[in-house]
């Protein structure tokens, strides 16, 4: 069958719409869950390095499921991901652990640590990837302000509301500066103005040359972060777009 061909073959340059060199790359991607139902069928797009796209498309088009692919946190059933031209989903055996630390992650499944305080939780990932001490404390309130969780450091994550704790989710993503991030539904939860915290917080990721990836069910979020959009459909890029005009 055709849809098992698998390319191996590593992509130095984007295709059409960028000439830098690509971040993420998703070739003919097949996933499915239950024998007779492909949840993906047949994906491909890539993400040029520091470019800022949306995965746009209604709950349960395959956002998260693509996401989970991309961190290797799933496996592929046929076509491959790389990530800066490493193969992740393909059935080799990447470093799954170098891939990942060059990724800023807010996905579903990577919970807080409950038995430690939101500013805390935030200081562990910089921790982990080895970040200056004395310069911890500043980043990590720097962070939590920018997202407008500030106020809650001393907070326990059990204490938080789903936007409050999306929001302390989104801030470890980021906190570590990372030159990838990928984030599933950072505004589905926030009212009016967090979203516009975060919206704006996402905007200067990009601005220090980040290659950001947001998923969303959201069809005005594209617009609002000036982003490029791939819309995903029962499983199928409908919609490769343009960077969308600003709202
Ligand atoms: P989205 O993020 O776009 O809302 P998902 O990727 O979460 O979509 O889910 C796409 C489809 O795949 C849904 O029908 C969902 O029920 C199904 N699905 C996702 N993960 C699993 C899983 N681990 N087992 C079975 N079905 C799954
Ligand atoms: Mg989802």
């Amino acid at each position: 069958m055709s849809r098992r061909t698998v390319s191996a073959q590593a992509p130095a340059r984007a295709g059409a719409g960028g000439n830098g060199p690509v971040a993420i790359q998703v070739l003919d991607v097949w996933k499915s869950f239950q024998a007779g139902l492909d949840v993906l069928r047949g994906v491909s797009f890539h993400v040029a390095r520091g470019e800022l796209v949306v995965i746009e498309g209604p709950t349960g088009a395959g956002k998260s499921t693509l996401f989970r692919l991309m961190i290797g946190a799933e496996r592929a059933d046929a076509g491959t991901v790389f990530v800066n031209g490493t193969e992740i989903s393909g059935g080799g055996t990447p470093d799954l652990a170098a891939v990942r630390r060059s990724m800023g992650l807010m996905v579903q499944g990577m919970p807080l640590l409950p038995a430690l305080t939101v500013a805390d939780n935030i200081a562990l990932a910089l921790r982990a990837v080895k970040a200056p001490f004395h310069d911890t404390r500043i980043r990590v309130y720097e962070m939590l302000k920018a997202v407008g969780m500030e106020g809650r450091r001393t907070a326990y994550p059990p204490q938080l509301s789903g936007g409050e704790t999306q929001r302390v989710c989104l801030a470890r993503a980021l906190v570590t500066r990372p030159p990838i991030v990928l984030a599933d539904e950072p505004t589905a939860l926030l009212d009016e103005v967090a979203a516009r915290e975060v919206i704006s917080t996402l905007r200067a990721t990009h601005a220090r040359g980040a290659t950001l990836l947001v998923a969303t069910h959201d069809p005005g979020l594209a617009g609002r972060l000036g982003a490029r959009r791939v819309i995903l459909q029962a499983g199928r890029v409908v919609v490769a777009g343009p960077v969308a005009e600003r709202a």
